[in-house]
Parts: C-alpha cells; sequence; structure tokens
C-alpha cells in the first residue's frame, strides 16, 4: 500500500483516484471545485484542503489538472507542490500540458531531490473509470519503473517513451489523430444522413472494417443521437491543439490536417461549444453545410 496525494479530482482524476483507493493504496485527495472530493471520500479516500496537507504524508503526487499555468501555479507557486515536498518525493504529472512545461518542472525538482515524471493519458472518461488509460510517460527510467505499479491501476498500455517531456510530445501526437478522425467521422454522419442513409447501420458498417477505430467503437452512438455531455470538452481539445501546433512550429514541421483540424476545433469554441464533448464537432460540420437544424 503506497500513500498517493492526488491534486485535481475532475472529470479524470475522481475516478482514477478512486480506482487507486479500491486497489488499496491510502488516498488522499485534493481539488478547488466540484464533485470529486465528495466521491472520493464516498470510495474510503481521504480529502485535503491544501497542498501542504496532501503532502504531509503523501510518498507519491500525481495531479490532474487542466492546463499548463494550473500545473505551474500548484507546483510552482506559493505554497505549492515544490515547497511542501520532501526530498526523494515521486510525482508523475499525468496532465495534458506543453512539453516545455514539464520539462521546467522536472528540472526544478531535481534540483530540490524530487522525482518527477510527465505522464499524461488517452482513453476518456471512461478509460478513467475502466482503469484502461494509455500511459505515456517521459523522465527518468528508474523512476518510472517506481510509478509503474500504480499506473498499472489505472491503465493497460503503459509506456516509458522517453526523457522529460516525451510523454507531453505522445499527447500531442495522439490528440492530432483524435481530433483528425473525429472530424473524418462527423463528415461521414452528415453525408450518410444527407443523402438519406440510415448513420446508424452505416456507422456499423465502418467499424467493423478498415475505417474501424476507438472512436467509432465507442462515440458512433451518442453523436448520432447528438449527446454531447462531456466527456472532453472541446475547451480542452482546443487547448490540445494549441500544443500541437506550437510542437509542429518548433519541430519545423508542417501538419496541414492537423491545422484544419485545430480550426474546426476553434470554430466549434467561437460556436459556443466549448463546454461539450469534442464528438460535437459533428456541429461545426452540420453547421457547414446549414444543416444545423438536424442537430437535438
Ligand atoms: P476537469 O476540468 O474535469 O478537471 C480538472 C480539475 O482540476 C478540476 O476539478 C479543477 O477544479 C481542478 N483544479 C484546477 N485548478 C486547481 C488547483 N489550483 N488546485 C486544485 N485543483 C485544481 O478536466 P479533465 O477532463 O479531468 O482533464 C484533466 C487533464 O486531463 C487535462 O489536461 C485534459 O486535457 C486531460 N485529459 C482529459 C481527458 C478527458 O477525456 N476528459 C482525456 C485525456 C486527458
Amino acid at each position: 500500500m503506497t500513500a498517493v496525494g492526488f491534486i485535481g479530482l475532475g472529470i479524470m482524476g475522481a475516478p482514477m483516484a478512486v480506482n487507486l483507493v479500491r486497489a488499496g493504496h491510502r488516498v488522499i485527495g485534493h481539488d478547488v471545485f466540484g464533485t470529486g472530493p465528495a466521491r472520493l471520500a464516498e470510495a474510503g479516500g481521504e480529502t485535503a484542503d491544501s497542498i501542504a496537507e496532501v503532502l504531509a504524508t503523501a510518498e507519491v503526487l500525481i495531479t490532474m489538472l487542466p492546463d499548463s499555468p494550473q500545473v505551474e501555479q500548484v507546483v510552482l507557486g506559493a505554497g505549492g507542490v515544490f515547497e511542501h515536498a520532501k526530498p526523494g518525493l515521486l510525482y508523475a504529472d499525468m496532465s495534458s500540458i506543453r512539453p516545455e512545461t514539464s520539462r521546467r518542472v522536472a528540472e526544478l525538482g531535481a534540483t530540490a531531490g524530487i522525482r518527477v515524471l510527465d505522464a499524461p493519458v488517452s482513453g476518456g472518461e471512461k478509460g478513467a473509470v475502466d482503469g484502461t488509460l494509455s500511459i505515456m510517460a517521459g523522465g527518468a527510467a528508474e523512476d518510472f519503473a517506481a510509478a509503474r505499479p500504480l499506473f498499472e491501476v489505472l491503465g493497460g498500455t503503459i509506456v516509458h517513451v522517453g526523457q522529460s517531456g516525451a510523454g507531453q510530445t505522445v499527447k500531442a501526437a495522439n490528440q492530432l489523430v483524435v481530433g483528425g478522425t473525429y472530424a473524418l467521422i462527423a463528415e461521414a454522419i452528415v453525408l450518410l444522413e444527407a443523402a438519406g442513409v440510415d448513420a446508424d447501420l452505416g456507422l456499423d458498417v465502418l467499424a467493423g472494417g478498415l475505417a474501424g477505430s476507438r472512436i467509432l467503437e465507442i462515440k458512433r452512438k451518442s453523436m448520432v443521437a447528438r449527446e454531447f455531455a462531456p466527456g472532453f470538452r472541446i475547451d480542452l481539445h482546443h487547448k490540445d491543439m494549441g500544443i500541437v501546433l506550437a510542437e509542429a512550429r518548433a519541430a519545423e514541421v508542417a501538419l496541414p490536417v492537423t491545422g484544419v483540424t485545430a480550426a474546426l476545433i476553434a470554430a466549434a469554441r467561437g460556436q459556443g461549444y466549448g463546454a461539450l464533448d469534442h464528438s460535437a464537432l459533428l456541429k461545426v460540420i452540420e453547421n457547414l453545410s446549414g444543416r444545423g437544424s438536424t442537430t437535438r
């Protein structure tokens, strides 16, 4: 049993923390908003009012926060993790943030004897609840090995992909594929419906053939039914596409399909869908053809 501090108990963090409790670990959770702490307490976890309280007994710390500014505030800010952590702490940031922020946190951590991993995830809320996330970790091999037993509670595919920041770069690659896939599934739905073909039946066929994907498997029914409760918010995917485009620019590569996908996700935000699930990209594709009225 390990004492695990867990900061950020949102859509992803709350079920991940609950899974750690169910696996027999002592979990001390902290959030500043929402129902996550209550969910954790109900499952037998502990809740803390401050970062200092989390770190008073945690041997391992996990953060699952929205974006780079929140990670910087929680970790580097006044009263934050690096102020209260004892040397030797193993710290995995599982949020999706800029690789350069991860590298900076790891460098500053190393000077204080804190072992930092960037370990973002893929698999969505369902993967978090089921404990089947894909986890892509950057950092030192021995720190990854130490964190691996906890990662195995949270996920199925767990890979050490390189040094600090590498996990975030793999996550950026993941997000461009996910965004592009949603855009194309949305286009398939619009085409099928406009041509008078049953989209549910059509997508059942696609899901079983070469066009099949995990997204088609788990999201096609809700997309055709226009159920867009998050899940993964458009706002967060917009954040991720910003990371992807910045990484592409830094690496001096052209990613044209990614550029179009990023523009469509920005349009979704601009059209007021930021709080909806990223599958609501369908609404943008419908609107392009003046078929927005089909959206319930
Ligand atoms: P979320 O907004 O539901 O959860 C984030 C939580 O962090 C919130 O509960 C918020 O109150 C908390 N928080 C923010 N600032 C804080 C602070 N200063 N101190 C303590 N808590 C603070 O977001 P989410 O969907 O759980 O996503 C979390 C991260 O995981 C993001 O980086 C996201 O891109 C990534 N991610 C999400 C999904 C998904 O399907 N939702 C999938 C893979 C990766």
